[in-house]
């Protein structure tokens, strides 16, 4: 930090983000993205018209693309907010509704930005710890009377809730904001959205990162009552009006005109979760059940963090966290057949080293 910095930050821990190698050298299951491109529709509508536009400042509201949102969701479009990449939607509802007076509570282990955005606004946050099998209570967070985050399904353990346990979180603290981080929704969970008609201070987050191949291209979204929208354009215009650029904006307009390619790659992907999990569970993996795009994995004879790191010798990268709950374990993205057999074939060197 220079001496020129806020000392209010003093006590910030930045967010690390996942590694991103530029070389591409590795088999990547590091950071939960799709391992299929995006479709043809998108590569023609970002190359066409709207690179020839760049001169010209995006559509603020996003009017086509919300639209588009709301008719899919079944919403109007005043239930519809456009972020650059969930990352800032959280950051926005963290500023919109969180402060001194307003704390906020999330899971001890979950996304980690969570806490990030907790200190960089001076929130005052209760991290609740997860059961034993890293699933979650939700009489923990029923009438707790503080702003809630939690993501359903989970991150990193791949675990969910019912719906109508959320339900019955978001009826008993009617006086806050209960936000639900939907981001691996796609990939065989059920979405809390229908409650958004019932339930003024539920907010549900989602993104076009995961499911649908477009974590380069930065969109998240949100679907809320009116009233929570509006507190969250009021904060993003005030800090940037134009924060979804036009490339991005046709991509994700191409990406839901093909729907069902993507609805597709989801089925591939739950095909090869199911089958790396049983594969793993020959060779002693414990896994939790996940319904999400990755897996959360302990190996029987190798310590996590050496997992990780022979992994990464060998060509592939998984994410490991230093926190001592979880340090046994090993978050692993799911991708190809292809992809997941090389992986497999790396687990049983790795595991024939270790004896
Ligand atoms: N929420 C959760 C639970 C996540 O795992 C991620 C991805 N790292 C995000 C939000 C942010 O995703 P993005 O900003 O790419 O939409």
């Amino acid at each position: 930090m220079s001496r020129y910095m806020s000392a209010r930050f003093d006590g910030l821990e930045a967010y690390v983000p996942g590694e991103q190698p530029q070389d591409m050298q590795y088999v990547k299951l590091n950071t939960n993205e799709s391992p299929f491109p995006p479709s043809p529709q998108v590569l023609e509508a970002v190359n066409a018209a709207q690179t020839a536009r760049l001169n010209l400042y995006p559509d603020p509201e996003g009017k086509v693309l919300r639209a588009r949102l709301a008719a899919m969701y079944e919403v109007k479009p005043e239930n519809v907010f456009l972020a650059n990449g969930s990352d800032e939607l959280l950051s926005f509802a963290f500023m919109a509704f969180c402060d001194e007076e307003r704390p906020v509570a999330f899971p001890n282990i979950s996304y980690g930005f969570y806490p990030v955005y907790a200190s960089l606004y001076q929130v005052p946050s209760t991290e609740i710890p997860l059961k034993e099998d890293f699933s979650l209570d939700p009489g923990d967070y029923c009438g707790l009377n503080q702003n809630i985050v939690i993501a359903n399904p989970n991150a990193p353990t791949g675990r969910a809730i019912s719906v109508a346990d959320i339900e019955e979180i978001v009826r008993t603290n009617p006086d806050h904001v209960v936000l639900i981080d939907e981001a691996y929704i796609d990939f065989g969970g059920e979405s809390c959205l229908p409650l958004i008609r019932k339930y003024d201070n539920l907010l549900v987050c989602q993104t076009f990162s995961k499911f649908r191949s477009l974590a380069g291209g930065r969109l998240g979204f949100a679907l809320a009552s009116p009233g929570l929208i509006a507190d969250l354009d009021k904060i993003k215009y005030s800090t940037n009006s134009y924060n979804i650029n036009r490339l991005t904006m046709a991509a994700a307009i191409a990406t839901l005109d093909s729907n069902d390619y993507y609805v597709e790659n989801g089925k591939k992907i739950q095909e090869n979760r199911a089958w790396t999990t049983a594969e793993l569970a020959k060779l002693g993996f414990e896994t939790l059940p996940s319904l999400t795009n990755f897996i959360f994995t302990r190996c029987p004879q190798v310590e996590g963090g050496t997992f990780y790191q022979r992994l990464k010798s060998k060509g592939v990268l998984v994410r490991h966290w230093n926190k001592p709950e979880i340090a046994d374990w090993c978050r692993v993205t799911i991708g190809t057949r292809e992809q997941m057999e090389f992986f497999l074939d790396k687990v049983r060197e790795i595991l024939k080293e270790a004896g």
